[in-house]
């Protein structure tokens, strides 16, 4: 960019992010500057309802108050003792949280990746000290499609070669299974298997729900062989699918919970391994930890972000206008479409075409949403939205689809 060159709000901004920034993102073309709710307004003043909600970050809507004011309280007292010290947000932060999993011990970290590295530790630790498995034998089952984050480990046993190529050499010790395979499960299981790792909806993949009873019996299969089942809820987790978990729809409880994300509600990042006395009791001093992990202003946010989901029945909202969304979805006919589906306000239109083109008309129509893997259009706005935003939203749907 020259100094002859004028650009608008949204263009100088842009144009700093290109040069300035690294490009590993390829974002819609506005430049946010506010946001209330399910509503975020761009630096020329133009609206837009959010259907992404910072992929679920934001269930309880952009900016909510009392998370906000909670935020600001606690910023004034004391934002970071380390664990070298204790603070009094932390106790409270785990139990309400552990209550709320129906388990016993919450470990604290801050980014969703950082809590899958941590179950993975946890599930590797407790294989080799309770299960006796052979010193660095340990292998964990994952599924093909996964996304359960960008550290080195974690894209090591990605199926996804963008999210791979050239960050090699890998960590050992994965297996990939296809989706939803019982029996593929079995197969690769093991005596040095540790775990079960899976998304009980797969949603970066493109909001891909297994087949119906398979979470239960996968389930049994790791009780009956001494597997843990590691459920990565960081996306599906707090509400977004119309229960409190995905895993809920099968009625099943893993041996770890993986959260993040909605977890503080967009304030802050904060994520947690949720499980019982025997996993998280593996961790001794000098095992693991993290500088933010457990800090007093993500623990007072995140004990309020979970205050609001129960406050406001964001559980149930997500249920009921999530039905209300997939039925409404489902009446948009287009040769394009291919296949839609959902769970709570967690909808995709799968097409036989670049996703991406409709996004950006979305966009001028004043809706956000993001293309998943180039043929998904996924709806997942945050759990505050309107009933009467969601249908506007539905109207602009339709819209796009019939020009
Ligand atoms: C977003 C996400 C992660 C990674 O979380 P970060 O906070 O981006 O590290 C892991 N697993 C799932 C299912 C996710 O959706």
């Amino acid at each position: 960019m020259t100094s002859m060159t004028a650009l608008n709000a949204t263009g100088e901004s842009i144009a700093r992010e290109e040069a300035w920034g690294a490009h590993n993102y390829h974002p819609l073309d506005l430049v946010i500057a506010h946001a209330e709710g399910a509503w975020v307004t761009d630096v020329e003043g133009r609206r837009y309802l959010d259907c992404l909600s910072a992929y679920s970050a934001v269930n309880q809507g952009h900016c909510h108050p009392r998370i906000l004011a909670t935020l600001v309280e606690q910023a004034s007292r004391v934002t970071l003792t380390s664990r070298a010290f204790r603070n009094e947000q932390l106790g409270a932060f785990c139990e309400e949280l552990a209550t709320l999993c129906g388990m016993e011990m919450v470990l604290p970290m801050n980014t969703g990746a950082e809590a899958v590295e941590t179950a993975i530790k946890a599930a590797r630790r407790w294989g080799y000290m309770r299960k006796n498995i052979p010193q660095d034998a340990a292998t964990i089952i994952a599924f093909d499609n996964n996304f359960h984050g960008r550290t080195t480990t974690i894209v090591g046993f990605s199926s996804e070669p963008s999210y791979r190529a050239h960050f090699g050499p890998f960590a050992p010790g994965f297996v990939l299974v296809p989706f939803g395979d019982l029996a593929a499960v079995r197969a690769a299981m093991t005596s040095n298997t540790c775990a079960v790792l899976i998304e009980p909806i797969q949603c970066e993949a493109g909001v891909l729900i297994p087949p119906d009873g398979f979470l239960t019996d996968l389930a049994a299969l790791c009780r009956e062989r001494n597997v843990l089942l590691i459920a990565d809820e960081i996306q599906t987790g707090l509400g977004r699918t119309g229960n409190m978990f995905a895993c809920d729809h099968e009625g099943v409880q893993p041996d770890m919970y993986v959260l993040g994300k909605a977890l503080s509600g967009g304030f802050y990042p904060v994520s947690a391994v949720v499980s019982s006395r025997d996993v998280l009791g593996v961790f001794g001093p000098g095992s693991h930890g993290s500088t933010f992990g457990g800090n007093p202003l993500g623990c007072a946010v995140a004990r309020t972000a979970l205050r609001v989901l129960d406050d406001e029945h964001l559980v149930e909202r997500s249920a009921v206008l999530g039905a209300w969304l997939l039925a409404e979805v489902r009446t948009i006919q287009h040769p394009s479409i291919v296949a839609v589906r959902g769970r709570g306000l967690m909808v995709a239109i799968e097409l036989s075409e670049q996703a991406r083109p409709y996004c950006e008309l979305l966009k001028e129509r004043g809706v956000l949403c993001k293309e998943t893997h180039d043929f998904v259009i996924r709806l997942s706005p945050p759990l505050v939205v309107r009933e009467a935003d969601l249908a506007w939203a539905v109207e602009q749907l339709r819209g796009v689809f019939n020009d």
